[in-house]
Formats: C-alpha cells, sequence, structure tokens
C-alpha cells in the first residue's frame, strides 16, 4: 500500500485515519508518552505524583498502576500500555512501573530501527525471538527460596515497600505482609497457592503504623444498629442478607387514602407484623448476628435487639462476599427463604472501639483462611500511602510462594538478561539479530532510570555494571541510597522472579501489537488531543498536556 504524507478521510465527518509510518509513529508516540509519565517514580527514590480528579480528590503516589488508572487515557495505543500495568498489577501485584517503563524503552528502540528501514515485521519477529531468549535466561538465573525462609520474604517484601511513603513501618507491615500471606496459603494438588482475595485490607486514621494488626476473621467499618444489641457474641450464627429488613415503600407512587382512623391503625399493625415476622424469622432459623446489605427499620431494630440479635446494616457488598467466604454463610436474598443451613458461623463476633469509632471484628471463622489487615495511622493520606505499599509487599510475597524463585533486584537481573540477550543475538543474522540486540538495550532501561531518578550519573554507573556482570558478578546492581554498584543479594533487594517474567511477557507482547499496525481507522477524533504526529526527533514528548493528562 501507498504510504500517505496526510491523513486521508474516507470515513464520515470527524473520522480520522492514519496509513503506514504514520500510524506506526503515532502510536508509538503515544504509548511512549504514558511510558515517560510514570518513568520518573521508578524505585525508591522515584518522584511522586500529585493526581487530582474531576472532584477535587487528592492522591499522592509513586505506584504505576494507581497513576494509570487515575489518568484518563483516551488514545487506543496509549491504552494498550495501561493494559500492560494492569496485567502486572492482576498477575503479580507489583513491578508496574517496570513493566511499563520496558514496554516505553522497546517503543523507542523500535522507533530507531523503523528509522534504520527495518520493517515493522522484522523487529516484531525480533522482539518475540528475544522476549522467549530472556525468559529462558531469566529461568535459568532465577534462584530457588524456601516458603519457611521468613527472613527471605520479610527482604522481598521490604523491597517491594521501599521508597513508598512507609519507611518508617517497614519492618512492622513487611511482618504482616508475610503473616497475613502465610495464613491463607494453601496446598492444591500439590503446589502452594495464595488467593490475595482472601487478605482484606481495612483503614482506620488515628494512632500509628505500629499500631497495625493482622485479624484472623474479618473487620467490617460499622457499628451495631441498636445501643440495646449484644456487643459481643461467641460461637455466633450469621445471617447474611441481601435485602433490606423494612416494608417496601409502596412501589408505584399510588396515594393510599385513609380514610378513618381505624384504617390508619389498622395499616400501622399490618407493618409491624410485617417486621415483626421477618424478625421471627431470623430467630426462627437460629441466627445470632445479621448482616444486612440494606436498611434496617427501627421498628425491626426494636425487635431484634429484644432477641438479643446483633445487627448490622448498610454492609457493603464487597464486605458481604467475604463474609460468605469466611464465615461460610449463603447471602439470603428474600428473608422468607432463610434456612437454618444458609446460617455461618464464627467463633466470636465483638463489636470494638477503635479510635473513637466502633468497628465489629467477625473472628475465630468457619475459614481460618480469611484475614484482614487493620492498618492505622496518623492522615488519611498516609494510610493510603500505607495500603498501596502494603499490597504490593502482599502480592510479592505470595508470588514468591506460589514460583518460588527469586531474583535480584535494583537492575541487576535486568543487567544480567541484557548480557545473556546479546550473547544470544549472535546465534541470529541480519535485522532479526539487530532487533534482538535492540531489545537487550532496551532492558538496561531500569538501572538507567534507578540512577537517574536517585541523582546519580547513569552513564558510569551503567559501565560500571556492565564491566561486572560480564566478570561474571551476576547479582550486581545499583544501591540507590549509596550511589554504588553492589551485590544485591547482600544488600537484601531481592524481587520475586515473576515481577521480571511478566514484566518482559506483556511489554515485549503490547510492543508487537503496536508494531504490527500499519492501518488506524477512528470513527472519530482519536480522544482529546492525539499527540503530535512524527514532529522532529521526539520532541513532542514534553507536551504531555496534549495527552488529557
Ligand atoms: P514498580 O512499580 O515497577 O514496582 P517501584 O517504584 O516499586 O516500581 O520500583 C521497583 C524497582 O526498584 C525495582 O527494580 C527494584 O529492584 C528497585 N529497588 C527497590 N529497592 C531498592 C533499593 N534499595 N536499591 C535499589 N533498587 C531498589
Ligand atoms: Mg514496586
Amino acid at each position: 500500500m501507498a504510504q500517505m504524507k496526510q491523513p486521508m478521510s474516507v470515513t464520515e465527518d470527524g473520522g480520522q485515519r492514519f496509513i503506514g509510518r504514520d500510524a506506526q509513529r503515532m502510536n508509538i508516540l503515544a504509548g511512549r508518552i504514558v511510558s515517560e509519565t510514570v518513568k520518573t517514580t521508578l524505585g525508591p527514590r522515584g518522584m511522586d505524583k500529585m493526581l487530582v480528579d474531576s472532584m477535587g480528590d487528592v492522591v499522592i503516589t509513586n505506584d504505576g498502576a494507581t497513576i494509570l488508572k487515575e489518568m484518563d487515557i483516551a488514545h487506543p495505543a496509549a491504552k494498550m500500555i495501561v493494559e500492560v500495568a494492569k496485567t502486572q498489577d492482576d498477575e503479580v501485584g507489583d513491578g508496574t512501573t517496570t513493566a511499563v517503563v520496558i514496554a516505553g524503552e522497546l517503543l523507542k528502540k523500535s522507533e530507531i530501527l523503523l528509522d534504520q528501514n527495518v520493517h515493522p515485521t522484522v523487529v516484531a519477529s525480533g522482539y518475540k525471538i528475544a522476549a522467549e531468549e530472556a525468559d529462558t535466561i531469566l529461568k535459568k538465573m532465577a534462584i530457588k527460596v524456601d516458603i519457611n525462609d521468613s527472613d527471605m520474604l520479610l527482604k522481598i517484601a521490604n523491597t517491594a515497600m521501599t521508597g513508598k511513603g512507609a519507611e518508617k513501618a517497614k519492618d512492622t507491615l513487611g511482618k504482616l505482609a508475610v503473616d497475613a500471606v502465610k495464613q491463607v496459603v494453601e496446598k492444591v494438588n500439590g503446589k502452594w497457592e495464595v488467593d490475595t482475595e482472601n487478605i482484606k485490607i481495612e483503614k482506620k486514621v488515628g494512632g500509628s503504623v505500629e499500631d497495625s494488626t493482622l485479624i484472623q476473621g474479618i473487620i467490617i467499618d460499622k457499628e451495631r444498629v441498636h445501643s440495646g444489641m449484644p456487643e459481643r457474641i461467641n460461637n455466633a450464627k450469621i445471617a447474611l442478607l441481601a435485602t433490606a429488613m423494612e416494608v417496601k415503600e409502596t412501589e408505584t407512587d399510588a396515594e393510599i387514602r385513609i380514610t378513618d382512623p381505624e384504617m390508619l391503625q389498622r395499616f400501622i399493625e399490618q407493618e409491624e407484623n410485617m417486621l415483626k415476622k421477618m424478625v421471627d424469622k431470623i430467630k426462627s432459623v437460629g441466627a445470632t448476628v445479621v448482616f444486612c446489605q440494606k436498611g434496617i427499620d427501627d421498628l425491626a431494630q426494636h425487635y431484634l435487639a429484644k432477641d438479643g440479635i446483633l445487627a448490622v446494616r448498610r454492609v457493603k457488598k464487597s464486605d458481604m462476599k467475604a463474609l460468605a467466604r469466611a464465615t461460610g454463610a449463603r447471602i439470603a436474598t428474600k428473608i422468607d427463604d432463610l434456612e437454618e443451613s444458609d446460617l455461618g458461623t464464627a467463633g466470636l463476633v465483638d463489636e470494638k472501639r477503635i479510635s473513637g469509632d466502633e468497628m465489629i471484628f467477625v473472628e475465630k471463622c468457619k475459614d481460618p483462611k480469611s484475614v484482614s489487615l487493620l492498618l492505622r495511622g496518623g492522615t488519611e493520606h498516609f494510610i493510603e500511602s500505607v495500603e498501596r505499599a502494603l499490597d504490593d509487599a502482599v502480592g510479592v510475597v505470595a508470588s514468591v510462594i506460589e514460583d518460588g524463585t527469586i531474583v535480584a533486584g535494583g537492575g541487576a537481573s535486568d543487567m544480567e538478561l541484557a548480557k545473556g540477550l546479546k550473547d544470544v543475538a549472535d546465534k541470529y543474522s541480519g535485522r532479526e539479530q539487530l532487533a534482538i540486540k535492540a531489545f537487550a538495550d532496551a532492558l538496561e532501561v531500569i538501572p538507567r532510570t534507578l540512577a537517574e531518578n536517585a541523582g546519580l550519573d547513569p552513564i558510569d554507573l551503567l559501565v560500571e555494571l556492565r564491566s561486572l556482570h560480564e566478570s561474571n558478578k551476576k547479582n550486581f546492581g545499583i544501591d540507590v541510597f549509596t550511589g554504588k554498584a553492589v551485590d544485591m543479594f547482600e544488600a537484601g533487594v531481592i524481587e520475586p522472579m515473576r515481577i521480571k517474567e511478566q514484566a518482559i511477557k506483556s511489554a515485549s507482547e503490547s510492543t508487537i501489537m503496536i508494531l504490527r499496525i500499519d492501518d488506524v481507522i477512528a470513527a472519530s477524533d482519536l480522544g482529546h488531543g492525539a499527540p503530535p504526529m512524527g514532529g522532529p526527533g521526539m520532541g513532542g514528548m514534553g507536551d504531555m498536556g496534549d495527552m488529557g493528562m
């Protein structure tokens, strides 16, 4: 197909079309802009971003996944890079910035190859080979770790949390993450599995981070609906209701005409009876605790209290699910259908006062694999950053327990991979070899960016690292706090192998996908401010405001 200099309009008004090199340039640029946005946040000494949403709410973070989630990205190729971060977050729970930065660098290197007239198909196939070879090298280089090596797990958790605003209590939090994961791990068909859904994180402002605790069960940030209800129930039988304990307001707007006082009385009595019947039903199946997702009428509250039942209303749907899982209860959608077999059990349901607020603790649950982390801290913003750090820590500990393999952090594994790939490249010929080498070079973006973000000289450090790796110092990376090249295992900077494996996999897949597109046909404008096209060099990169970010 002939390459067009100008976008040609073949669609209706407002449509856009980009063909050939123009399409590639535009897509590569869009992807790179996303990557550049998060790049400055990589590593413990990365910078923070302040995100302000349309409601004026502020989040300050250096968490790649959070940044990309909050940004309203419209360009389709840019979205593909955001997808890389999402996949990383789902599959590993950490390494989102790493994955996106690698994708950006792969795109940058491919641009150079395209400029040298290497066909995009060749670049794509070279990248594919490189990604597979990288995976092989990575697996060979990974080190086995024992699930009982708590010391090692703690180091891994701490590496994930470094620089996330939780330094002060890193050891407390690291230990919480390791303990929580160890609680929920189970052996399925001879393999360790961790379902991180079982670890619920609950936040309460007040106290200090060191007061954060691990609870064997579920915490609900609500209080019992009536002060006449018991605060504490042992050996609780728990009913979960997805429906309100109220008499439905007349659904249509039909008026009820009350013509005489007796009729009013009857009407009220009828309502009272219905509420009484609901409570009786709950009592008859043997429930001693009720969690209701909707409202509970005042009168129903009164009857429940009289029967000594502890009830909580307007429980979040996600909490209902967690309760169902932990207590073995089935969520009932109709009170009439409630049966004894629907009830769940917990050794203790207890209302506790935390920083002046009541919270319900459901402990010693039927399923001991449900745990909660109660995070404490001075301010809302601080607790939120602690939560993100802890979430990453839980993710990495879980990955390591499941896979049992680790690599050295601080850019060490990336340098080693780059070296290995360069050796492999020599087995291939011509242009494919160029692409594999480009892929190898691209991986060096991690140590380079770690150095840059720490204000260190990336050029000198990279030269030093390359020569160290040449002389078989496989685990040498950058200690961003001292600025020296050190053995990262000795420095305790350790990551699950899965972080790198997944980052390389999704970064290369999305880059290849972008490279294979030679025609973009859009029904309308490609989102507010598609990136500037084919400007001189990458000069347009600074202009991020253009992406609607
Ligand atoms: P990501 O979203 O990719 O996890 P982070 O901002 O968490 O991004 O940075 C992770 C990178 O920081 C990894 O390459 C990791 O090895 C590195 N890192 C963590 N702690 C240290 C440290 N103390 N010294 C050097 N590098 C570190
Ligand atoms: Mg991280």
